[in-house]
């Protein structure tokens, strides 16, 4: 008698296989589920966390920076910006942590809040901002970002583990800097941005006495927006400058100056 196969029908097609497939899908999607929830549960916790983290604890997360040499092309530049970081910083009691100015060569203009007090500037920012109130609001702005906590918070995850390292082993023994420096690319939040908006024009306001010229450099922003170049891209991502911002920034800049 002739070999007659069975007609298994659609279960012919390695049923086998098919289940397992679809059940490990099931779980991967599972498993993905799970860490998702807990990554989100815990950046949560996290930046719950970073609101109560004392200034004494995030002051260990700072790196000392290393100012241009005199023969540098932007050391002069570099000083002058310093200049006026200080002066910032002595017009109000600002969080106790040990605040510092950095400078990073890059073509980009940008400026950025590291935690621990880092402040950064790019080169590029200092070749288009040559103004006195210009840079003034820039640092301010950086300076609110730092006031709020928003560095802290942003990191979330990474602060965590960055701080427990560096209770552990100390701040020389950082390896987490950079990961640090390059979440601090990150955007902030709309919300975020304004207040750190509404600090930077009130500290520049009290340093010196006046808000006039310090949307110059946003203003500019808001005109290379018409033909977005890659290079202020960068600016933008990390401080997106809307059309709504600057009317913010224009009216909070006049009510100041009516006082
Ligand atoms: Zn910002």
């Amino acid at each position: 008698m002739p070999y007659v196969p069975p007609n298994l029908g659609e279960s012919a097609e390695n049923s086998a296989g098919i289940t397992s497939w679809k059940t490990k899908a099931k779980d991967v999607a599972i498993v993905c589920g799970c860490l998702a929830g807990l990554y989100l549960g815990f950046g949560w916790l996290a930046e719950r966390f970073a609101a109560y983290i004392p200034a004494s604890w995030e002051s260990r997360l700072s790196v000392a920076p290393t100012p241009p040499a005199e023969d540098d092309r932007w050391f002069a530049e570099y000083q002058k910006t310093l200049h006026i970081f200080e002066k910032l910083r002595s017009t109000e009691k600002l969080r106790e942590i040990p605040y510092a100015l950095f400078l990073v060569e890059m073509e980009e203009p940008n400026a950025f809040a590291i935690p621990g007090g880092g402040v950064g500037v790019t080169s590029g920012l200092l070749e288009k901002v040559t103004t006195e109130p210009g840079r003034a609001m820039v640092l301010a702005h950086e300076f609110g970002h730092h006031e709020h906590r928003h560095t802290l918070r942003r990191l979330g995850r990474a602060l965590v583990f960055q701080t427990a390292m560096a209770l552990l082993f100390g701040q020389t023994a950082n390896p987490f800097a950079e990961v640090s420096v390059a979440m601090a690319e990150l955007s902030y939040s709309r919300d975020q941005e304004r207040e750190a908006d509404e600090f930077g024009l009130r500290l520049v306001k009290k340093a010196y006495g006046s808000t006039a010229g310090t949307l110059e450099f946003f203003e500019m922003v808001e005109k290379e927006d018409l033909g977005l170049s890659k290079k202020w891209q960068t600016m933008f991502s990390s401080h997106p400058i809307t059309s709504e911002r600057i009317v913010y920034l224009r009216e909070l800049s006049r009510e100041l100056d009516k006082k």
